[in-house]
């Protein structure tokens, strides 16, 4: 295994050297339904110690979170711990451990039967526990068959994280600080788990294949994302070439110091905004120090997606409040909820999809849930005194959507001002990123005050090709005559409408595709915020 080399595609820049943290999503499935009957005393003491240890674990996360000043996130594993020790809880498994089931059979029957009771309820922040009992049983019965839970969020060492599949709400989980790289058996450049590596400034190779598998035993890997392979237990000499290209890289990373704070302007005198994507409010000051001159996508399914309920209105009025605030005068794009797709809802009941992507995602669960999408709306009109904020809505693929989306942002305004509460204006625009809204760009762009290309989606749904899929790296890239025909014709419907055009999706960072995309005529180029003081260089040499 020393030396084994994983080759992948270079989905975050940069390099790093570390202790081996594996990541297995465990498929939940008792060994055995039953007991016999002599084994009951001791079955039930198995399910005593696995509730102790799954107690103990989720209290030591939560005293973490607390040290680290994340006294929200801490407040949900206390929660959780309190779940994991309810007498009711006990007493059902017990009971049907007594009847001779198995006690992870058990615990998860009992779970499931538990969840079923909170999600029917009335209340809405009853009915959202559902998914805690469910989460905390899980973890009992993950105990009982050995593994306990695979332990991300409670990461104490900086380490390479190495997994099969990583979805965002398993990144989302991690501490802060302690991924120092990301090795993934599946997924591409634009794979959410790339883009969240990006956006943190963490190396990741993805798409390395089942090979990842043997490298699941080693003690250390070296990651290179610029080049997109890693090495397991990697010898000395890789230690030290990997120690020099960290070297390499910060050199590089001085000479571009002088670009982060400049304006972006080619040799005609275009002027091109470069801004950045970001996932949470903690990430608004890092962007600014990074260049960013305003957020051209604010993806902020990430804060409903870091915990086992939704946000209230009031909490993501202060979140979208603290980014209005830290960028003041320069503006910030809140794009509404878009979950579906690779993106889970911890809060929402979603149905299983054949095809998730091409399923209940975006706009079309937004307006089919308006409990989801009006305290969304209602927050960002309210935190919009605050600075400078626009909303977008992602996956419109034609005026029915868009109306109907402004249609209940109309109706937030209109029951803000009848509370008396104090709201503000926001401009709308929307997310280019299905062919749809591309092709028929013309009849969208005189509703909105600005479109933003969502390259990552669009380039899947113009080549049919999975965003995640490992196979299909050649048709992963929005440079492709037929991406950039779309790209061309949403500039030239916006020219006409006379509104401007941004590009959100991966490629807005992307130097071989910064060039095309300027001279197709986009305004804004919006992406991770590492990537800005290159992309400025870029434009600057135009
Ligand atoms: C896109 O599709 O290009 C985009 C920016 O949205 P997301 O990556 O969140 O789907
Ligand atoms: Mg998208």
């Amino acid at each position: 295994m020393a030396g084994t080399r994983l080759t992948g595609v270079a989905a975050s820049e940069g390099v790093a050297v570390g202790p081996v943290f594996v990541h297995v999503v465990k498929e939940l499935k008792p060994e055995r339904e039953t007991i016999p009957e002599g084994e009951v005393e001791e079955e039930l003491g198995r399910f005593r110690a696995a509730v102790e240890a799954t107690a103990e674990k989720l209290a030591a996360t939560a005293e973490k979170m607390r040290e680290g000043g994340s006294e929200k996130e801490a407040g949900i594993f206390d929660a959780h711990a309190e779940i994991a020790e309810d007498p009711e809880l006990h007493s059902e498994v017990e009971g049907q451990v007594r009847a001779l089931t198995s006690p992870e059979a058990a615990v998860i029957a009992v779970g499931e039967e538990f969840a079923g009771m909170f999600a029917a309820m009335e209340d809405e922040y009853m009915a959202a526990r559902a998914d805690d009992v469910r989460d905390v049983a899980a973890q009992i019965a993950s105990e009982l068959m050995g593994g306990g839970p695979s332990g991300l969020e409670s990461l104490a060492e900086p380490s390479v994280i190495l997994a099969s599949n990583l979805a965002p709400s398993d990144t989302a989980r991690i501490p802060p600080g302690m991924a120092l790289g990301f090795v993934v058996s599946g997924g591409s450049r634009t794979s959410h788990v790339s883009i969240m590596a990006r956006s943190f400034g963490i190396p990741a190779v993805v798409g390395v294949g089942e090979e990842i598998e043997d490298a699941f035993g080693a003690g250390v890997v070296a990651i290179d994302g610029t080049e997109g392979y890693a090495v397991a237990d990697p010898e000395d000499d890789v230690i030290s070439d990997f120690e020099q290209k960290q070297r390499k890289d910060a050199a590089e990373a001085a000479a571009l110091e002088e670009y982060k704070h400049a304006d972006a302007r080619t040799s005609d005198g275009r002027r091109i905004e470069v801004a950045a994507n970001i996932g949470s409010a903690e990430e608004a000051e890092g962007a600014i120090k990074w260049g960013a001159e305003g957020v051209g996508l604010f993806r902020t399914e990430f804060l409903f997606m870091k915990r086992p309920d939704l946000p209230s209105e009031d909490e993501q009025y202060e979140a979208y409040r603290n980014v209005a605030e830290e960028f003041g005068e320069r503006p910030v794009i809140i794009r509404t909820i878009d979950v579906g797709g690779d993106k889970d809802l911890p809060g929402v009941d979603q149905p299983e999809e054949e095809n998730p992507f091409l399923g209940w995602r975006g706009i079309r669960m937004c307006l089919d849930v308006p409990e989801l999408f009006k305290p969304q709306l209602r927050a960002i009109l309210r935190a919009a005194p605050h600075g400078k904020l626009r909303i977008m809505f992602p996956m419109i693929v034609d005026n029915v959507e868009l109306r109907a989306a402004k249609e209940i942002l109309d109706e937030c305004r209109k029951e803000l001002e009848t509370e008396g509460t104090e709201y503000g204006e926001v401009e709308v625009g929307v997310m280019v990123e299905t062919p749809a809204a591309a092709i028929r760009a013309a009849d969208i762009a005189p509703e909105v005050a600005f479109f933003s290309i969502g390259t990552n989606d669009l380039v899947q749904y113009t080549l049919a090709a999975d965003r995640g899929n490992e196979r299909l790296t050649r048709l992963q890239s929005a440079d492709h005559p037929a991406v950039l025909d779309l790209i061309g014709k949403t500039c030239e419907a916006a020219r006409e409408a006379g509104i401007w055009v941004g590009v959100c999706g991966e490629a807005a960072g992307e130097p071989a595709l910064i060039p095309r995309l300027v001279e197709l005529g986009v305004a804004e180029l919006s992406m991770s915020a590492p990537s800005i003081p290159k992309a400025k260089k870029i434009v600057s040499e135009l």
